[in-house]
C-alpha cells in the first residue's frame, strides 16, 4: 500500500514522541512491503512563531491530501498569555473543524505489568477494557458564548447540540461497540439539560438500529462514580463533548499513565482507502516540565500510529503487531521513568522506541 502521513509534531515532547512513532511506522513499511511518504507541517505554537498562526492554511491543505494525520501535542508556557491574538490550542479545535473530526475515539486498556502504575486497587482494574468515544465538534465548546472583557462579571456558555450531530457519533458508537463486546453506555444528564434530553431521545432511536446490543443511558454524574468503581463492566462509552472531556481524563487514571493512551479522532471524509481520514495523537499534551530531556514516554505516541493503521489504512495485521511490540517491551521490564518502578529498568525517548522497532523486525509477520 502507499499512503501518505502527515505529521504535525508541535510543542513541548511532541517532536520527541512522533519521531519514534514515525520510526516504528517506517519498520512497519519496511517490514509489511508499503510505501509511506511522510509530509511534516506545523501547527500550534512553533507555527504561530515561525508563520504568525498557529494553523497554517499549508497545514490544512496537506491535511485534506492525506490519509491520516499524525499528531504529537501543541502549547506550553512560552504562548499562554491569555490576552494573545492566536493560542496553539486554537489551532488544535479548528484542525478538527477544518477535518470534520466529529468523535474522538479513546481505548482504555490496562496493560497488565503496568497494574501497579494505577492509583487504583488491582481487583477492580482486572480486566479493563473499554473505549470512550467523545463527540468533538459541537456541544458547549461551540455553542454561542458571551465573555465581555475581562472585568465582566457575567459570562455564558451554550450546550447546544442537533440530531444530526448526536446521530453520527452514537452511530459510531453502536458500529465500534458491535465490533467488540456488543456493549453500549451512552452519557448524558437528561435530569436537568434539556440538549441531554434531545441527546437521550436521539441516542435511544439509533440504538434501536441495533437490537443485539446491550445498551444503558447513564447520567454524567453516576458515570464519573461507576468508571472508578466498576469499570471492567464498560465496553463502549458514548458521551457529548463537555462530558466525554472529563471522563476520558478520568478513564486514562484507569491506565496507570497519560503516556500510554493514544486516541483516534474521526469523521466522515473519507481518504484515499476509502477509509476515515483520522487524526492521530496520544492523550497527553506538550509536557514542557520534561521537554528536550529524552525522557518522555514515546508508546502513546506509538501505540497512536497502530490506531492509524487500523482505522485510516485498515492495516490490522500491522497495527495488532504494533501493540505487541509494546507489550513485549513492557513484558521484560523496561519503562521510561513515568512508568517505572522497583525491578524495572529504566531507559529514555529513543531507547523505548529503538526497542519497540527492533521487537517488530524480530516479529513472525
Ligand atoms: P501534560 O499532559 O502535558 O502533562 C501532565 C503531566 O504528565 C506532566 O507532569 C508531564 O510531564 C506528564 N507527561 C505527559 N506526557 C508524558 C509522557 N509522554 N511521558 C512522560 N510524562 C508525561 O498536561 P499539562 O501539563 O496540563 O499541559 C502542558 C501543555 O500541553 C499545555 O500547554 C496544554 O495546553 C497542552 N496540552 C495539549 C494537548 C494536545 O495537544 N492535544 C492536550 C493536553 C494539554
Amino acid at each position: 500500500m502507499e499512503a501518505t502521513i502527515v505529521v504535525l509534531a508541535g510543542d513541548g515532547i511532541g517532536p520527541e514522541v512522533t519521531g519514534e512513532a514515525q520510526k516504528v511506522m517506517e519498520v512497519v513499511a519496511e517490514k509489511y512491503g508499503h510505501q509511506f511518504h511522510f509530509s511534516a507541517q506545523l501547527m500550534g505554537g512553533r507555527a504561530i512563531d515561525e508563520l504568525g498562526t498557529s494553523l497554517p492554511d499549508e497545514t490544512v491543505e496537506a491535511c485534506r491530501r492525506a490519509d491520516a494525520v499524525l499528531l504529537g501535542a501543541v502549547g506550553g508556557p512560552k504562548w499562554d498569555n491569555p490576552n494573545a491574538a492566536d493560542r496553539p490550542e486554537r489551532g488544535l479545535l479548528a484542525i478538527r473543524k477544518e477535518l470534520r473530526l466529529f468523535a474522538n475515539v479513546r481505548p482504555v486498556k490496562l496493560h497488565r505489568q503496568l497494574i501497579g502504575a494505577s492509583t487504583l486497587k488491582e481487583e477492580v482494574l482486572q480486566g479493563v477494557d473499554l473505549v470512550v468515544i467523545r463527540e468533538l465538534t459541537g456541544g458547549i465548546y461551540f455553542g454561542p458564548r458571551q465573555e465581555a472583557g475581562a472585568e465582566a462579571a457575567e459570562a455564558y456558555d451554550t450546550m447546544l447540540y442537533t440530531r444530526p450531530e448526536i446521530e453520527r457519533v452514537v452511530r459510531l458508537a453502536a458500529e465500534t461497540a458491535m465490533g467488540r463486546r456488543k456493549k453500549l453506555a451512552s452519557v448524558d444528564k437528561a435530569n436537568v439539560l434539556a440538549s441531554s434530553r434531545l441527546w437521550r431521545r436521539v441516542a435511544t432511536d439509533v440504538l434501536a438500529e441495533y437490537p443485539e446490543l446491550e445498551t444503558e443511558h447513564v447520567l454524567v454524574d453516576a458515570m464519573s462514580m461507576h468508571l472508578i468503581r466498576r469499570p471492567a463492566s464498560f465496553d463502549v462509552i458514548v458521551a457529548g463533548n463537555l462530558f466525554g472531556d472529563i471522563l476520558t481524563d478520568e478513564a486514562s487514571m484507569l491506565a496507570g499513565s497519560m503516556g500510554m493512551l493514544p486516541s483516534a479522532s474521526l469523521g466522515d471524509v473519507a481518504n484515499s482507502q476509502g477509509l476515515p481520514l483520522g487524526l492521530y495523537e496520544p492523550i497527553h499534551g506538550s509536557a514542557p516540565d520534561i521537554a528536550g530531556q529524552s525522557v518522555a514516554n514515546p508508546l502513546a505516541a506509538i501505540l497512536s500510529t497502530a490506531m492509524l493503521l487500523r482505522h485510516s489504512l485498515g492495516l490490522e495485521r500491522e497495527a495488532a503487531a504494533v501493540e505487541a511490540a509494546v507489550d513485549q517491551v513492557l513484558e521484560e521490564g523496561v519503562r521510561t521513568p513515568d512508568i517505572a518502578h522497583t525491578g524495572t529498568e529504566v531507559v529514555g525517548t529513543q531507547v523505548m522506541g529503538d526497542l519497540v522497532t527492533s521487537k517488530l523486525r524480530a516479529m513472525t509477520a
